[in-house]
């Protein structure tokens, strides 16, 4: 396609809207950027950002992940001092239920996760069996591990002793409108001086003289820039493709379906009012309240389900299939008293994994072209302090240091604790410490 004449120049073009995409707007924009986010929906955070559970937890399996959404929290909870403008469309809302992670052998009854609390003074409660019976007296605590599929013959057989109890983080819970909070972040950006070009889709990343030069719209408008960040959430690596950067990357990014329940709560039990959220690795589920005294239901992605990769994120099957009844039928072992309603309800989206389940925040190595990718179902708690750390990255690139050779040390401010950004390199070897599940 001829392209046009240039119609815009900005100092940094941001591709994607989403929590993270609108967050690093927000946060180059204060540093004084003049950024253009470039977004093909009609609005903000809707793309895998309206999809989330938005779960905002501190329970991760490094110690670097963990300080990081431990950071992450602060901002939920200050959410209307951090944004600095009052969104006329109202603010996104943080609950804050608590999340409790049931004790299993295969989390080591969580004795890695309470270290790395302990490194950084997050609150934490032991809660026995009883305890937990007492909080959420629907559960039954019966074990059922290996999570298993309905049609073997033994599913909801319990397969040996009952759970023993779990660890509750009392910072954690979940934001009831994660497209709003995308949009909070839109308006606060915009009130900085960011501009955002909605129903705009990038066909194109444009170079000149070895450096990124802009991109090329799929009206063949080319819009100029010296920095361009992909924020393109399950579009990643298609984006990536376009900019000819993947050769470097030793971690590869992958668009993954998924599938969310939404649920009643059995009768007699405001799971809304009275529930949290739940991580439960024995029956490979997760779960937290929902509108309308829903409970959501997420899965942890057992062994026995197979990864559904999409090519396209464009154009995916959005239609629930077997899974949701499957996943329903996986949290009915813990909570016997489940009703399993025929009208299938709840979200399908993409994650946008990576090999290792980790983010991947960096340069490339197309000089000026830079990554906010691979956020694997569980950065969307991350996004006000990824978009801080993003801004940070570019700065220190953009000055002329080598981030590969000598990566960036960024200071998270409320923990104030420096963190290794080169921990989220495209470059690194795959970190054997993750979950290598959602829950990073
Ligand atoms: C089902 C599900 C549950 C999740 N649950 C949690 C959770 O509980 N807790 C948690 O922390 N995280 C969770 N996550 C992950 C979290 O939602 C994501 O990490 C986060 O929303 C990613 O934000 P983003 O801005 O990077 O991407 P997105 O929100 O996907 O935004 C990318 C944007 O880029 C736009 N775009 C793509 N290609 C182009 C193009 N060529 N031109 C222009 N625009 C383009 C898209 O339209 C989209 O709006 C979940 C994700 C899913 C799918």
């Amino acid at each position: 396609m001829a392209s046009t004449a240039k119609t815009h120049t900005a100092d940094a073009i941001i591709i994607g809207a989403g929590v993270i995409g609108a967050a690093t707007a927000f946060e180059m924009a204060k540093q004084g950027w003049k950024t253009l986010s470039v977004e093909r929906n009609a609005v903000a955070g809707h793309g895998s950002t309206g999809g989330s559970c938005a779960i905002i937890r501190v329970h991760y399996s490094t110690l670097e992940g963990t300080a990081f959404a431990y950071e992450g929290y602060f901002y939920w909870r200050d959410w209307a001092d951090y944004l600095e403008a009052h969104d006329p469309n109202g603010l996104a809302q943080f609950r804050q239920t608590g999340c409790l992670v049931m004790k299993t052998e295969q989390n080591d009854y969580m004795a890695r996760h309470k270290g790395h609390c302990d490194t950084l003074g997050i609150p934490y409660e032991d809660w026995d069996g009883a305890k937990v019976r007492e909080r959420l007296p629907i559960f039954d605590l019966a074990g059922f591990h290996p999570p298993k599929r309905p049609e073997e013959p033994d599913f909801g057989e319990p397969t040996g002793e009952p759970l023993t109890g779990g660890v509750y983080f009392p910072t954690a819970g979940y934001i009831t409108d994660p497209a709003l909070s995308a949009q909070n972040l839109a308006y606060a950006a915009a009130a900085k001086g960011a501009e955002f070009l909605y129903g705009a889709t990038v066909a194109a990343i444009l170079k000149e003289g070895g450096r990124v030069k802009g991109v090329r719209l799929a009206d063949g408008t080319e819009l100029h820039a010296p920095v361009v960040i992909n924020v393109g959430g399950p579009a990643s690596a298609r984006i990536n493709a376009m900019a000819g950067v993947l050769d470097d990357m030793t971690i590869t990014t992958r668009a993954l379906r998924q599938e969310v329940v939404h649920v009643p709560s059995p009768a007699g039990f405001d799971f809304e009012r009275d529930g949290m959220v739940v991580s439960d690795s024995d029956i490979a589920c997760y779960s937290r309240p929902e509108h309308g005294n829903h409970i959501l239901i997420g899965s942890e992605d057992p062994p026995c389900d197979p990864h559904v990769w999409v090519d396209d994120d464009a154009s995916y099957n959005r239609d629930f299939t077997e899974q949701w009844r499957i996943q329903a039928m996986r949290y009915g072992q813990r909570v016997p008293s489940l009703g399993i309603p025929s009208k299938m309800r709840g979200v399908v989206d993409l994650y946008d994994a990576s090999d290792d389940w980790i983010p991947i925040y960096d340069k490339s190595a197309l000089p000026g072209f830079y990554m906010a990718c691979g956020t694997s179902g569980n950065q969307f708690k991350n996004a006000p302090i990824a978009g801080k750390m993003m801004a940070a990255l570019v700065a220190y690139c953009e000055a002329g240091n080598d981030h590969d050779a000598r990566p960036l040390q960024f200071r998270l401010p409320y923990l104030d604790r420096e963190t290794n950004v080169g921990f989220y390199s495209r470059k690194r070897e795959i970190n054997r410490e993750s979950s290598f599940s959602v829950l990073g």
